[in-house]
């Protein structure tokens, strides 16, 4: 029998995030050793606990769940979904503009099939999601990154995107509030987004999956509520606003201009029939969580869990010597810059490796996330205080000594 290998489909698909380094961390797992894994945004191992009446729901839902739903989801979870968007002033959404997912995640794997031909160009931020990137890649389409500045608050540079549309560009994404720098788009930014879309014909894509993790006073803002000229897919879920990541409850919502797009609507609809539908149990749990309280607020305003932990994490990176973190205004990661120079590092992969062989440690380098320059890592500030606190002095130890002799 011939060797069986991989797909040349996958030639190009990198997921890093869960990659070599994260293999490294299980094998170290396996000869007994603890490690500290600030790598994933996963809140419930961290004691994030989901709203009570989720789980009541869920329980409550699971002996009528036995059957698959509807494709597109459960009526139910549909609305819950179509009003919530309807209370951000998104203009004429009807329930058949809703489907409901396995997670975002299987939603922006079907967003990207549905929409791209080979050699297709999607504009993608950098750093990004690498999901997305990934995505394109399998879809046959040619991932274009724009440039984030670090110097603007990790704000999408307009005219680096403006420089990259070609006749080949379908879309543009947007990841609102941002994995992983933690930035909040305001509205200023939101609508030159909007018209570079609108005079290039582009389909604008909005992760805003962390649209409830916002610090500080920071308002979120869909970018699909400013126009009703481009037509958006925009896409939420319940992983991380509500903590039950392990639910795998998401949802996509087409908008805007969707005459131009009902080819489009109808592949996603082609899809999402072909795997039948999303887990039923949990697709329930979303009427409750979009309706009910949003406890998520406790954990990010002054005094809350959430943000202490965000102002630690920041505070005691910022205070290590050739260590840089623009303060997240949302989501749950801070983003690094290590100064290379400094510490000699030509590879951040290599130098998140030796963290976690040192200090047992792990976080997720810079390149990981699409960033093909500068040197950065991301933590995931779930663990409390108690946890964090330490293992950030155990990262500024490392650095002090870090190739500098
Ligand atoms: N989008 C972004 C920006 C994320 O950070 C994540 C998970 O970390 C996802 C999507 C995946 O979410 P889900 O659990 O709904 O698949």
């Amino acid at each position: 029998m011939k060797p069986v290998e991989r797909s040349h489909k996958l030639d190009n698909v990198c997921y890093d995030i869960r990659g070599p380094i994260a293999a490294q961390a299980r094998k170290m797992e396996d000869e007994g050793h603890r490690i500290l894994k600030l790598n994933i945004g996963n809140p419930a191992p961290f004691g994030f606990e989901a709203p009570d009446d989720i789980l009541k729901d869920v329980i409550y839902n699971l002996p009528t769940s036995q059957g698959y739903s509807d494709s597109s989801g459960i009526y139910a979870a549909r609305v819950a979904v179509m009003q919530y968007y309807q209370q951000m002033n998104i203009q004429d959404i009807r329930i058949n503009d809703i489907f409901i997912g396995n997670g975002v995640s299987e939603m922006i794997m079907m967003s990207m099939q549905a929409l791209l031909n080979t050699g297709d160009e999607v504009l993608l931020p950098a750093p990004d999601y690498p999901l997305w990137t990934a995505a394109v890649s399998l879809s046959s389409g040619t991932p274009v990154h724009y440039r984030c500045d670090e110097e603007a608050d990790w704000f999408p540079d307009i005219d680096d995107i403006k420089s990259k549309i070609t006749s080949r560009t379908r879309a543009i994404v947007l990841i609102n509030p941002n994995n992983p720098t933690g930035a909040v788009y305001d509205k200023a930014l939101l609508q030159q987004v909007v018209d570079v879309a609108k005079e290039h014909g582009l389909v604008i894509f909005s992760d805003e999956i962390y649209d409830k993790i916002l610090y500080d006073g920071y308002k979120h803002t869909c970018i699909a509520s400013l126009t009703d000229e481009v037509f958006f897919v925009t896409l939420g879920g319940l992983s991380k606003n509500y903590r039950v990541a392990g639910f795998r409850a998401g949802w996509l919502l087409v908008s805007g201009n969707k005459r131009v797009a009902k080819d489009y609507i109808e592949g996603i609809s082609m899809l999402a029939s072909m795997r039948m539908c999303a887990n039923v149990p949990c697709q329930s749990a979303i009427q409750t969580a979009l309706g009910g309280y949003q406890s998520i607020n406790d954990l990010v305003h002054d005094g809350g869990r959430l943000k202490m932990q965000r102002d630690v994490a920041a505070n005691m990176l910022n205070d290590i010597p050739g260590i840089h973190c623009v303060k997240p205004k949302g989501a749950m990661y801070c983003f690094a810059r290590v100064n290379a120079q400094k510490f000699n590092i030509s590879n951040d992969e290599q130098m998140i490796f030796d963290l976690l062989n040192e200090e047992k440690i792990l976080l997720v380098h810079g390149r990981a996330f699409n960033l093909q320059e500068g040197c950065y890592f991301r933590l995931v500030f779930l663990p409390h205080a108690d946890i964090l606190q330490p293992a950030l002095t155990r990262i500024g130890s490392f650095f002090k000594h870090y190739r500098q002799h």
